[in-house]
């Protein structure tokens, strides 16, 4: 392909080495968002019906943050590192250094298509990769516009923007880019890892999965519920790190449920489905998943439908059977099924006879409870009495692990994701012991054998 090569050909140039360059391409980057900040919430508001608010807040504010991190941090990122060598390696001295990859391909879903595609873009220039970025076919205006915003700030040898769907996607995972970095479903994720094999490609996937929101006896309820309500509205539940479902306490449920009820109230009015400030769904057959989804179980509160609109109120079911797919499949959306506990025993187990989340939020007083389940309990990252905002700190790495995907992104994790730790040892001309040359002796064995133990 004819834009691999030409960013293949650049990058051999070593035009991106320099860490004053990345920088300069990272301020640009900042000044052409800041400049086209209007378009970008108009396209966030067309594809996914995002208020002014939310998109700054999780979409342009939350990349603009990242740009600020990595050129604020950069030179002592990309600087060589010293380390220790040990006594047998004597007198030499070891170095490691984070070198670019050379092409990078970005991969984006369309749930947050702004940020979800720049991000990644932000650690790839910070590392020094030229890149190409495939945003997702499901928020055409968004795809537009960051196509603008890319042509606008850099030629198509450093960075480009490509348009298409899942056949282009495939075409591009089955190229020889030197690294690929993949937001999206499990399933595609599947594939993508099955494609980068082909040229043995480094491979970062971002995957979803079912994050659990435990909430026990002892939490802070009208905190929790009003976190919850918050992290679980954003976007319309349409988050990847969204609560996907509530595991609660017996004793707390109806006071945790009433709470949640209340703070969508203060929140969205009396018909969320019919605020401005309330995201849409995606698309049709999304909307139609969800609408769908709202005949399972028995309704605790909401349950409202827009369709003209395409929203879905902030929902609350429970009495699930254990094979409803709202308790086996991602929620991906507006709704929470709400799943009881008597004993906090029952906690561990059933986490454990699940996926691997890519989120886990825990609400509770009880700190031996907090280190047993945060030490014991696998999943990506998570917060304690709160639900989303781990992943808006960049010195947090994040990411999945097993089915919510692996490697990290964010803030130096980011950087390193696009890079790789290339070692070198720097040996001395002025010592060359020859015990580690043949002819071995027992004598030289004996020497190995104190050295090396
Ligand atoms: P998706 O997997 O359908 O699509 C993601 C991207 O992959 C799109 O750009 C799409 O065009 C491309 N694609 C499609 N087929 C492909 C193929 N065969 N080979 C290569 N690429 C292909 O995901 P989606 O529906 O856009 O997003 C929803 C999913 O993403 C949810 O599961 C959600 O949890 C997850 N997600 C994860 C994160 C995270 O940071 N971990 C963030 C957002 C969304």
């Amino acid at each position: 392909m004819e834009l691999l090569s030409l960013q293949k050909e650049y990058f051999q140039s070593g035009a991106t080495l320099p860490v004053e360059f990345r920088i300069r391409q990272l301020k640009t980057l900042y000044q052409t968002i800041l400049a086209m900040e209007e378009p970008i919430q108009e396209a966030l508001l067309a594809d996914l019906g995002k208020s002014q608010f939310e998109s700054y807040e999780t979409e342009i504010g939350f990349v603009l943050a990242e740009i600020t991190h990595a050129i604020r941090h950069l030179k002592s990122w990309a600087r060589p590192k010293g380390r220790v060598s040990p006594l047998f390696l004597f007198p030499s001295k070891g170095r490691v250094q984070q070198v670019p990859y050379g092409s990078a391909l970005i991969l984006s879903p369309w749930n947050y298509p702004f940020q979800l595609a720049v991000a990644p873009l932000v650690s790839s220039i910070a590392a020094g990769n030229c890149t190409v970025i495939k945003p997702s076919e499901l928020a055409p205006r968004t795809t537009e516009v960051l196509g603008e915003l890319i042509d606008s700030c850099f030629e198509k040898r450093f960075c480009a923007v490509l348009q298409g769907g899942a056949e282009t996607a495939a075409r591009l995972t089955a190229l020889p880019f030197d690294f690929i970095f993949f937001t999206g479903s499990s399933q595609v994720g599947k594939k993508v890892l099955a494609a980068a094999s082909e040229h043995l490609t480094p491979v970062v996937l971002e995957l979803g999965g079912k994050s659990p929101c435990i909430v026990d006896s002892t939490a802070d309820i009208p905190l929790a519920a009003r976190r919850i309500a918050w992290g679980k509205s954003l976007c319309a539940g349409q988050t990847c790190v969204a609560p996907d479902y509530l595991f609660v306490d017996r004793k707390v449920k109806g006071q945790l449920v009433e709470g949640i009820e209340r703070e969508l109230h203060s929140f969205f009015g009396d018909r969320p489905e019919r605020n401005p400030q309330y995201p849409k769904l995606i698309n049709d057959a999304h909307f139609e998943r969800i609408s769908a989804l709202l005949a399972q179980g028995n309704l605790l509160c909401g349950g409202g439908v827009n369709q003209e609109e395409r929203k879905v109120a902030p929902t609350l079911i429970d009495q699930l059977p254990e094979d409803s797919p709202l308790l086996t499949e991602e929620v991906f959306g507006p709704i929470l099924p709400v799943v009881t506990y008597d004993d906090p025993a029952q906690i561990l187990p059933y986490l454990e006879a699940r996926p691997k989340p890519l989120a886990l939020y825990l609400f509770t007083r009880d700190k031996d409870r907090e280190r047993e389940i945060l030490s014991r309990a696998q999943f990506g990252g998570g917060c304690v009495n709160d639900t989303v905002l781990h992943l808006s700190s960049p010195g947090l790495p994040f990411g999945g692990v097993g089915a919510s995907g692996m490697g990290s992104c964010h803030g130096k994790a980011g950087f390193e994701a696009f890079s790789h730790p290339k070692s070198v040892l720097h040996s001395s001309l002025r010592l060359d012991l020859p015990v580690r040359y043949p002819p071995y002796s027992d004598h030289s064995f004996s020497i190995l054998r104190c050295f090396l133990r």
